[in-house]
C-alpha cells in the first residue's frame, strides 16, 4: 500500500474492481459530482449522490487533510427542460411582454438552486468547495479557466466533431475506446439502436456538442452560430476548469454511467489528448419509494422539501438528519427502498443517541465536548468508511461506542462526538423543539454559569467591552442573559434562558 493511499480503497466503474484509492496529488485530492438541473425542485432520490459523496468529501477531508481536498458540484442552468419550465411558469408574463424568456428562465433557476442549497443543507451536507454554473463556461472566460466553445473547437481540431445540419456533433467512431465507462461497444451500439439512424449523424452514437437556438430561446455567439451546448459538454467544461484535464474522483448516480459520464469522458480525453478523465467512477445505486420506482403518474414522487416541511409522506414532517441516516443506512452502491418503516429506524437510533447526549449522569459531556477542537474518530470507523465507504460498518462502529458511552468511558464518547460529527450528524434537528432547553441546560449550563460569573466580575471592574462580548456570544448560541437584582440584597444577579 502507497503513502498516499491512506488505507482508503474505492469501487471504481470504470475497472469494475475495488481499488487502492491513490490521489494524483494528496496535497490536493479532487473530486468532481454531477449536480442538479435546476428547473424543479430536487426529490429524494436526487438526495442521494448528495449524501454519499458529501460523506466521501468528509472522509477524504478527514484522511488528507480539510485544505487538501477540492469538490466541485456543478448546477446545470441551461437546458431545454429549464426553458420548457419557464414558459409554463411565466408563459402568460412572457406573452404580455412583461418578460423576456431569458427572465423567466433566471427566474426558474435562481429559485430552484436557493431551494436546493436549502435542502441539502437541511440533510447535513457542507457545500463543495467550487459549485460553477453551467451558464458561467459556455463561452472563453476572462479568467482563462476551461470554457465548452473552446473544447468544441479543439475537438473539431482534432477530427472528434462535425458540423451537421445546424448541429455540432461527437464523432464516436473516431475514439477506438468509446464505451469504456459502460462497456458497450459501438457495433452492438449500431445494432441494437432502436431507433433509426438520424440522417445528419455519421454514427447513431453520435451526440450533440453545440446546437442552434431560435432567436428566442437562450443562446451564445459561436463560430457554428448562435446556440446553446449540450448537456454532457457542460460538465466536461466545469471539471477541467477547476480539477484540470485529469483528477481523481468522478460521481453521480448510476444513471449517469450511460451515456452522460461515457461521453463527459469522451469529450475529454478527445480534446485534452489524455488517457483517462478521471482515475475513479462512482455511482450511487437508485433509490426508489415503498417499493415502487418514483414516478409524478403514481403519486410517490416526493420533493425533500416536501419530505422537510410537509405531511406527504407517512402523514408526518421529517428532520433532515433522519433522512441522512435512512439513506446511509443502506449501502450507496446497492438499491435502497425508501419506506416509512426506514425513517422510523433512522429516527428511533439518532434518538437513542440524542439521548445519549443528553444524559450527563455518567458522562461529563462538556469535557468531552471541548476536545472537540482537534476530533478523532475511532480507528474502527475510519476503517470501514475506507472499505469503499462502508456504511453499515460505520454505523455498527458507531453503536459499539455509544455502548461503552452509556457506561461512561470518556473516551469512547469523544470518539463518538467524533464520528457523529464525520458523518454530518449535529443531533440537533433530533431534538424536539420543547426539549431544547433541557438540552442546553444539560450539556452547557456549566459553563453558561461559569460565563455569567465572569461577565459579573468584568462589570464589577467596569469592563463594559467585554461583557458585553460575553453577552452576544451567548446571544448568539440562542442563550439570553438577563440583568436583575437580588430584592433580598440588592445585589446585581444574572439569570438566563433558552430564546426560542
Ligand atoms: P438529475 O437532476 O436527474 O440529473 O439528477 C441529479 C443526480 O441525482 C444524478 O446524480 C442522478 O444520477 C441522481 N438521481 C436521480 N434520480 C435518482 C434516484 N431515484 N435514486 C438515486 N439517485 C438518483
Ligand atoms: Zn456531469
Amino acid at each position: 500500500m502507497s503513502d498516499a493511499s491512506k488505507g482508503l480503497s474505492l469501487y471504481n466503474t470504470l475497472t469494475r474492481t475495488k481499488d487502492d484509492f491513490v490521489p494524483i496529488d494528496p496535497l490536493n485530492v479532487r473530486m468532481y459530482v454531477c449536480g442538479p438541473t435546476v428547473y424543479d425542485f430536487a426529490h429524494i432520490g436526487n438526495a442521494r449522490p448528495a449524501i454519499v459523496f458529501d460523506v466521501l468529501f468528509r472522509l477524504l477531508r478527514q484522511l488528507y487533510g480539510e485544505s487538501h481536498v477540492t469538490y466541485v458540484r456543478n448546477i446545470t442552468d441551461v437546458d431545454d427542460k429549464i426553458n420548457a419550465r419557464a414558459l409554463r411558469d411565466f408563459g402568460g408574463e412572457i406573452a404580455g411582454g412583461k418578460l423576456s424568456l431569458n427572465d423567466a428562465i433566471r427566474l426558474v433557476t435562481e429559485k430552484t438552486a436557493d431551494q436546493y442549497h436549502k435542502d441539502v443543507a437541511a440533510l447535513g451536507c457542507l457545500e463543495p468547495t467550487f459549485e460553477p454554473r453551467a451558464t458561467e463556461f459556455v463561452a472563453p472566460r476572462a479568467d482563462g479557466k476551461a470554457d465548452m466553445l473552446s473544447l468544441i473547437g479543439q475537438l473539431i481540431e482534432r477530427g472528434h466533431a462535425y458540423q451537421a445540419e445546424g448541429e455540432v456533433l461527437f464523432d464516436t467512431a473516431s475514439m477506438p475506446d468509446y464505451g469504456e465507462l459502460s462497456k458497450r461497444n459501438l457495433d452492438e451500439q449500431q445494432a441494437g439502436a432502436r431507433i433509426a439512424v438520424d440522417a445528419h449523424k455519421k454514427n447513431s452514437g453520435d451526440f450533440v456538442l453545440w446546437k442552434l437556438s431560435s432567436p428566442e430561446e437562450p443562446g451564445w455567439e459561436s463560430p457554428w452560430g448562435r446556440g446553446r451546448p449540450g448537456w454532457h459538454i457542460e460538465c466536461s467544461a466545469m471539471s477541467a476548469a477547476y480539477l484540470g484535464e485529469v483528477f481523481d474522483i468522478h460521481g453521480g448516480g448510476l444513471d449517469l454511467i450511460f451515456p452522460h459520464h461515457e461521453n463527459e469522458i469522451a469529450q475529454s480525453r478527445c480534446a485534452h489528448g489524455t488517457k483517462v478523465m478521471a482515475n475513479v467512477w462512482m455511482h450511487n445505486g437508485f433509490l426508489q419509494v415503498e417499493g415502487q420506482k418514483m414516478s409524478k403518474s403514481l403519486g410517490n414522487f416526493y420533493s425533500i422539501h416536501e419530505l422537510l416541511e410537509t405531511e406527504t409522506f407517512g402523514g408526518r414532517k421529517w428532520p433532515g438528519e433522519v433522512l441522512r441516516l435512512a439513506m446511509l443506512m443502506t449501502h450507496y452502491r446497492q438499491p435502497i427502498d425508501f419506506t416509512k418503516a426506514k425513517l422510523e429506524e433512522a429516527e428511533r437510533t439518532l434518538q437513542r443517541w440524542a439521548d445519549l447526549r443528553r444524559d450527563a449522569s455518567n458522562l461529563n459531556w462538556r469535557a468531552v465536548a471541548n476536545r472537540m477542537v482537534d476530533p478523532l474518530p475511532s480507528t474502527g470507523l475510519i476503517a470501514a468508511l475506507s472499505d469503499d465507504l462502508n456504511l453499515a460498518a460505520a454505523i455498527s462502529e458507531l453503536h459499539r461506542l455509544s455502548k461503552k458511552a452509556e457506561e461512561g468511558d470518556e473516551e469512547a464518547a469523544f470518539q463518538l462526538l467524533s464520528g457523529w460529527s464525520l458523518l454530518g450528524f449535529t443531533l440537533e434537528g433530533v431534538v424536539a423543539r420543547a426539549d431544547v432547553a433541557a438540552v442546553i441546560e444539560a450539556t452547557e449550563g456549566a459553563n453558561i454559569q461559569a460565563l455569567i460569573t465572569e461577565r459579573l466580575t468584568l462589570i464589577a471592574a467596569k469592563n463594559w467591552a467585554e461583557a458585553d462580548r460575553i453577552r452576544d456570544e451567548l446571544l448568539a448560541q440562542g442563550v439570553q442573559l438577563k440583568d436583575g437584582k437580588d430584592p433580598a440584597t440588592g445585589e446585581r444577579v444574572t439569570t438566563w434562558e433558552v430564546k426560542r
